[in-house]
């Protein structure tokens, strides 16, 4: 059963009302649900049961330390892309056997950390680092499990700024060098090339990008396996798109329809590093209506929560339903109302920021709102509070974390102290 619900007319999150949440702790908030978290784990995990696989939760997608712990305990590894995010990782308690590192600039001081840690493996994105990582081990007298991160060349079919596995990116090693790479690996006496890595891109809508990585990705371990670099684990990577406008998601089953005949008769164990697909509609934000206001052309919905909050509308036109706590029945994404509806008006739900770009949503049929009212911004679990800055000097949103009956703040608001607290004049 979906944790959002309007039974009883007014917004729910599991089982708490999303009102209470909001009088209890102020707005904006974010609200995760723990069950939705537990359940889209363990879909995604179950639907890829009939290979051995670790899932490496994204920690960059919501790095909230109560979604880790959950996610720890579930079993799952996690995928980080800097030395903050191994910090987080650790924090929780997570096994580092499970941890993979990936990201084009990690620093020295991030290798020596994640080497004395024993994460499962870097993915290694370039020969520079490689080298780089090698003599780091070397120095340590320790031998560095490494992934080469293979830019396969496919369109994933997202926004441009998400998408990692075209050529262009910047991400990865072309099929070339990275099978020059390989061959030359006997010069690097202190790493072992452990596997391959692909990350196509993000929001991901579409089976047959994976369909055509996988291709690629491998032939590419059939043709450079050797003693030298045995490629035990394929790592495809994250990207599962979610529903944010409704119905454009595919399931985790669909994925795997596709992946896992490829990925068996490789032999390897699967590795996933899923973010969006976990925790994006597990959580929401929560806002308050500060004013409205009518210019000739338009509505303006005034809220309290800004670009600084939740910067994806801003960044990448991202759609995020936008719809009041107590319309009474579910937004137009979730199966509600027709978002045609006589007797609602369009609307631009906007924040307090001082730039143009920063709104919410733009031209939405939205029901009559009133100052003071409350609105839910849907699918804000994944690159919503990560993506949160201070701009404006405004002190970040508070994290509540939803579970039953019940529900606890597992991130304070920050305050104007916070605000100026690493500063002197
Ligand atoms: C961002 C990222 C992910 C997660 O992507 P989602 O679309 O949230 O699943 C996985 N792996 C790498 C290397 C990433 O950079």
């Amino acid at each position: 059963m979906d944790a959002f619900s309007y039974a009883g007319g007014s917004l729910r999150i599991e089982g708490v009302s999303a009102a209470a949440i909001a009088d209890a702790v102020g707005t904006p908030v974010y609200v995760y649900s723990a069950r939705t978290v537990r359940e889209h784990y363990r879909k995604l995990d179950a639907a890829f049961s009939e290979l051995p696989r670790i899932i490496c939760f994204s920690i960059k997608s919501n790095s909230c330390l109560a979604l880790l712990k959950i996610l720890a305990d579930e079993g799952a590894g996690f995928d980080v892309v800097s030395g903050g995010e191994l910090f987080r990782a650790m924090r929780v308690g997570a096994d580092p056997r499970k941890v993979v590192f990936a990201g084009v600039g990690k620093s020295d001081e991030e290798i020596e950390t994640a080497l004395k840690a024993g994460i499962l493996m870097f993915n290694v994105e370039s020969e520079e680092e490689l080298e780089n990582v090698d003599r780091i081990a070397g120095r340590l007298g320790a031998t560095a499990p490494v992934a080469l991160r293979l830019n396969p060349d496919v369109d994933p079919h997202t926004h441009g700024y998400i998408s990692t596995g075209k050529i262009e990116n910047k991400f990865g090693l072309d099929l070339k060098r990275a099978g020059a790479l390989v061959a030359a690996s006997g010069r690097f006496g202190n790493v072992r090339i452990v596997g391959v890595h692909a990350h196509i891109g993000s929001q991901i809508t579409e089976v047959e990008p994976y369909a055509e990585a996988l291709d690629r990705v491998g032939d590419f371990l059939r043709c450079n396996r050797s003693a030298k670099a045995p490629m035990e684990y394929l790592d495809a990577g994250g990207g599962f798109g979610i529903f944010y406008r409704g119905g454009e998601a595919q399931p985790a089953e669909a994925f795997a329809h596709v992946m896992v005949p490829r990925i068996k008769p490789l032999g390897c164990t699967l590795i996933l590093e899923p973010g969006r697909f976990i925790v994006g509609n597990a959580g929401v934000l929560l806002t308050r209506v500060r004013y409205v206001k009518t210019s000739p052309t338009k509505r303006f919905i005034i809220v309290d929560a800004g670009m600084n909050d939740l910067i994806r509308p801003s960044l990448y036109g991202a759609f995020h339903e936008v719809w009041p706590v107590d319309a009474g029945e579910l937004p137009p994404s979730r199966g509600g109302p027709v978002a045609a509806a006589p007797g609602y008006g369009r609307a631009d739900v906007v924040g307090p920021i001082c730039e143009s770009g920063d709104f919410l949503a733009k031209d939405r049929p939205m029901p009559e709102v009133k100052r003071g009212e409350l609105l839910c911004v849907f699918s804000a679990g994944a690159y919503g509070f990560t993506m949160s800055s201070n701009y404006n000097s405004r002190p970040r949103a508070p994290e509540v974390l939803v579970e039953g009956d019940k529900f606890r703040v597992v991130r304070r608001r920050e305050t104007y102290e916070d605000l100026v607290s690493h500063e002197t004049v």
